[in-house]
């Protein structure tokens, strides 16, 4: 176990919140940064004992916090339309008329790789990583996509990318701004970072459910931004936002029309407990 200080304010205190189990029942702590208030787990396991927690079950076991096997084609096809939505959102349709030529794309966090999948098809010359060895194994023999297995910090890249993607992954980070920053060096100067991330903010309709929140997953989850610290993070890497939008409401069955409702409520008042934005560098 590792203590933690918060990236953004470096000598600030924590305040604790909290304190949760993680599946197997050992306690954790979530603090909240007296200077920003940006939450997070101190202490955290370290990146090395953080492993254990991403074993195979992670990928292909359903529980409230993995994925109900993630390679199955309706899990795939589910992501596939989020991922459409999203990039819909985002207007990634004017990057790709802005740039001439060949267009680079970079997805950290790629697990299986479906976006990078979904990139290929939309003719992007497509990459990704993750640390998840079963997932890049999927991605690179069954769907022969140019993926790396390991840490993102340890990579180096031959060209600068047009569109870095984060999608669902910088809670699950040990140092965030130090991704950011390294994605600011890879992205093209006219490039576009896409991230998205639980939102733990005031206004959401997570808060109303304290510590029973769907995204108060203790370890894999580090990291829980609102609007403003995430804007901050971003900042001392060197972005600016460009666009800001919130989804999701974690209410109801998947699928069930409480849900439709709530999420589409979540979206129109910007209640969503998922953020979704672009950035460009500054
Ligand atoms: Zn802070």
């Amino acid at each position: 176990m590792e203590s933690v200080s918060c990236p953004i304010c470096v000598d600030s205190s924590n305040i604790p919140i909290f304190t949760k189990p993680s599946g197997r029942g050992e306690p954790f702590t979530l603090v909240r940064c007296a200077w920003c208030g940006l939450r997070f787990l101190d202490p955290r396991p370290d990146e090395n004992e953080i492993v254990a927690y991403y074993e195979r079950e992670y990928f292909t076991t359903r529980t409230d916090r993995g994925y109900d096997n993630y390679f199955s084609p309706p899990v795939r096809s589910e992501i596939e339309r989020v991922i459409a939505l999203n990039c819909a959102d985002l207007h990634l349709d004017d990057l790709e008329r802005a740039i001439p030529g060949e267009r680079r794309s970079l997805d950290i966090g790629c697990a299986a790789g479906y976006f990078v999948n979904y990139m290929r098809d939309r003719g992007w010359r497509a990459s990704g990583v993750d640390i998840a060895r079963d997932c890049i194994d999927f991605a690179a023999d069954r769907l022969s996509l140019d993926v790396a297995f390991g840490n993102y910090l340890d990579m180096s890249y031959p060209h600068r990318f047009h569109l870095i993607t984060l999608w669902a992954t910088i809670e699950h980070l040990h140092r965030p701004l130090d991704v950011l920053r390294k994605a600011h060096d890879d992205l093209a100067d006219d490039g576009r970072l896409y991230l998205t991330t639980c939102r733990d903010d005031r206004w959401t309709f997570g808060r109303l459910k304290g510590a029973a929140w769907r995204y108060y997953n203790f370890p894999e989850h580090l990291f829980f931004f609102s609007r403003k610290t995430m804007i901050a993070l971003l900042d001392r890497a060197g972005f600016a936002i460009e666009r800001f939008l919130t989804y999701g409401s974690g209410f109801g069955a998947p699928s069930s029309p409480l849900r439709r409702i709530a999420d589409s409520m979540a979206k129109r008042w910007a209640m969503g407990d998922m953020m979704l934005l672009s950035a460009r560098k500054k």
